[in-house]
């Protein structure tokens, strides 16, 4: 296993197994995940010997920046940083009031299929190790010199379709002897694996869960995601509410507005009757062009009426901030141009 992908008790075992002495575990612990090391060599206190032998056998993850495009209107980052296997991943780093946020990539591609994104374009290659994703995290703080606060896992890829490395990377990422973020600072987008659903409930974890609901109908839904032909709207508002009340954390739905698709009045008062049934906050998101895909952004308009529409049916809803529109800022579009360039 990956050195960075050790909790604390493993890394103990790991310097049992080597006949070292367990305080080793907490500095290297720290080293990895508090001080975000990038070579052993960084690790001052740890004897020279130890560095060697952990050298040879656990080459430390480290992700490299293949591109970064900033934003000059807010200063939104995007990375595509380069794994160690030559794969690419995307990383954004946002600005707010509140603080910074790090939307990370939980996948390497993604086999979920919805028509509006480009992270599937080229189907799923791998997961991702919980390294990785931490490491996302790492690769911007130390690139921007700054503290990261809040985290979504919204990135390429689709979390409960990696599901134990996703656990592993929160308690990592939560750690006190690490960066120690708390768990109300992180939420994870699904599609909608309704089993992924109940067991993350019954984690008891803090974190936020937003659903991609992206239609208020079956049949509307089935045209856009393929994942609702596994899952029925009815299941989804069953699990969400079964989380809501195991976490006692509000549901958040997620819905990209396409332009003529899903954005009429009758769609905005299917999506009030739901959100009202799950007692869930409305996250609306201008869907951004992608060449590939024949959907296109409603106007302005269009998005201002429904948004209007929900508030008038006493719904709590957001549009998400339009970051980075100077950047290919839509989730995969970076990744997608890289591979298929090469
Ligand atoms: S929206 Fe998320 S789940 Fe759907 S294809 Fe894109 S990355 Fe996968």
């Amino acid at each position: 296993m990956d050195i960075r992908s050790m909790e604390s008790e493993e890394l103990i075992q790991l310097m049992r197994e080597m006949n070292e002495p367990s305080y080793r575990a907490k500095q290297i612990f720290a080293w990895l995940h508090e001080r975000m090391a990038t070579d052993y060599d960084q690790m001052s206190d740890i004897p020279g010997t130890l560095r060697d032998k952990l050298r040879a056998a656990y080459p430390l993850t480290v992700l490299t920046v293949d591109r970064m495009q900033e934003s000059a209107k807010d200063g939104t980052r995007k990375y595509l940083f380069r794994l160690p296997d030559g794969n690419y991943v995307e990383t954004v780093f946002m600005r707010y009031k509140h603080g910074n946020s790090v939307c990370i990539s939980s996948q390497v591609g993604c086999r979920m299929g919805c028509r509006f994104c480009a992270s599937t374009l080229e189907g799923l290659t791998r997961d991702l190790e919980p390294s990785e994703m931490v490491e996302q995290i790492y690769a911007v703080s130390r690139d921007t010199g700054e503290r990261v606060s809040n985290i979504v896992v919204m990135g390429i890829g689709e979390p409960l379709d990696n599901y134990d490395n996703l656990i592993k990377f929160y308690r990592l990422i939560t750690s006190d002897k690490g960066l120690d973020i708390s768990g109300r600072n992180i939420t994870v987008s699904t599609c909608g694996i309704v089993p992924g659903i109940y067991r993350l409930a019954d984690e008891h974890l803090q974190l936020t869960l937003a659903l991609s609901l992206h239609a208020p109908t079956d049949e509307l839904r089935r045209t856009i995601m393929p994942i609702a032909n596994e899952y029925t709207i009815e299941e989804l508002i069953k699990a969400c509410k079964y989380y809501a009340d195991t976490t006692g954390r509000r549901i958040s739905l997620e819905y990209s507005l396409i332009g003529g698709v899903n954005d009429s009045m009758k769609d905005a008062d299917g999506l009030s009757r739901i959100a009202h049934r799950i007692g869930a906050h409305i996250n609306l998101i201008p869907v951004n062009n992608v060449k590939e895909r024949e959907f296109k952004r409603g106007n302005r308009e269009s998005i201002a009426a429904f948004k209007n529409k929900l508030e008038k049916n006493a719904n709590n809803v957001t549009i998400r901030r339009e970051i980075g529109q100077d950047i290919d800022a839509s989730c995969g579009q970076l990744r997608h141009k890289r591979i298929t360039s090469v």
